[in-house]
């Protein structure tokens, strides 16, 4: 880091540490005390600051409202027996966010910016780490536009904040999914390969339609001849075939490029894991299925890291897979990413970053 920024600080007269029950964390309920905020407005980013935690005044003609210019990141800090607080990756966030602001019209972040402001935050709601294994503060930076404007056009004020909300041990039961050729969720030259707030709404009608069917997630197919699984919901998707690793590339701008899954493919090529990036189309995972050559499949991201698929339906028709051993890959790396999170294996490859 080259620069240093000058944050604001006020704190909050009370914590509500005393009466959050951090043995009873449901998702994404539980705010921590402060918030990071910086405005853009007259061309620059300007006035960082950390205030407490409180409800947003917005005019009715707010852009981000009507037009949902707006993108967001999600990342993860933990505790390790030190006492220290990692977090994983948060240089490839902020990459990645400014990746998503690009396509949106919202203007970049500085490097600093993004650094100083998550380092002060977690600084001072350290307390907020929850230390019992297995639980994280989950770290949500977003950047919306705040023109007061009824117009369709890029606004020209826009607010960067950063809110943290502890989570306790994410264990994903096995989920069923069902292969989606009706609903498409991105389109070459669209959105996808942003964290777009729209694609997330646009998602949720064909979510909920397999939901009632009885599939915990789809797995999106590309959305000009829904013959190639694409991803999830809110995960990038491998399988492993015949011993391969297989997941689609993003080198179409339509699927999210996922941290965990970046990091899930330089771990299986360091424990000699045959892997492709490549598509999978749906008549070939049906006859992997069919034939009994696949042998796992899951999905990744920071939510559940590793979310294993128990039941995929393909072409109206459920096959169920097999019971994963102990020692299958997405155990393993699971194990391995867990490991480096938390700081119990040397971090030889610069992904925590210490606070
Ligand atoms: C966030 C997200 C992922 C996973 O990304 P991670 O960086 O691994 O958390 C995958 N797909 C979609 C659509 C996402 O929004």
């Amino acid at each position: 880091m080259n620069k240093t920024i000058e944050i604001q600080i006020t704190k909050s007269p009370v914590s509500k540490l005393a009466e959050t029950d951090f043995d009873n964390l449901a998702f994404g309920h539980t705010l921590s005390d402060h918030l990071f905020v910086a405005d853009y407005a007259q061309g620059e980013w300007q006035n960082p600051r950390i205030e407490p935690y409180a409800p947003l005044s917005l005019n009715p003609a707010n852009a981000t409202l009507h037009y949902g210019q707006s993108v967001f990141e999600g990342l993860k800090a933990y505790k390790n027996e030190a006492g220290q607080v990692l977090v994983f990756r948060p240089d490839a966030n902020l990459r990645r966010l400014n990746e998503s602001a690009k396509r949106m019209c919202i203007p970049e972040l500085p490097e600093e910016l993004f650094m100083e402001g998550l380092a002060r935050l977690l600084e001072i709601d350290r307390e907020w780490v929850p230390s019992k294994p297995g639980c994280s503060l989950y770290i949500r930076p977003f950047i919306f536009a705040t023109d007061d404007f009824l117009g369709i056009r890029p606004s020209q004020k826009y607010k960067f904040m950063i809110l943290t909300s502890p989570v306790g041990h994410y264990y994903s039961k096995p989920v069923a999914v069902k292969v989606e050729t009706q609903y498409s969720r991105a389109i070459e030259g669209g959105t996808g390969f942003a964290k777009a707030a729209g694609n997330y709404a646009g998602s949720l009608y064909p979510a909920l339609t397999g939901q009632k069917q009885g599939y915990d997630q789809l797995l999106w197919t590309d959305g000009k001849t829904h013959q190639y699984i694409e991803e999830s919901g809110t995960m990038n998707v491998m399988f492993v075939i015949n011993g391969v690793l297989i997941t689609a590339p993003t080198t179409t701008g339509t699927i999210l490029k996922g941290i965990t899954r970046d990091s899930v493919l330089i771990l299986a090529r360091e424990m000699n894991m045959p892997v492709e990036e490549r598509f999978l189309s749906v008549g070939e995972l049906q006859e992997s299925l069919e034939k009994g050559t696949l042998q796992e499949a899951f999905g990744t991201g920071t939510a559940a890291t590793v979310a294993h698929i128990r039941l995929i339906n393909v072409n109206g028709k459920d096959f169920e897979l097999p019971q994963k051993p102990t020692d299958a890959f997405s155990n393993r790396v699971l194990q391995k990413l867990d490991a480096i999170k938390y700081g119990k294996e040397e971090d030889f490859r610069g992904w925590v970053y210490r606070y």
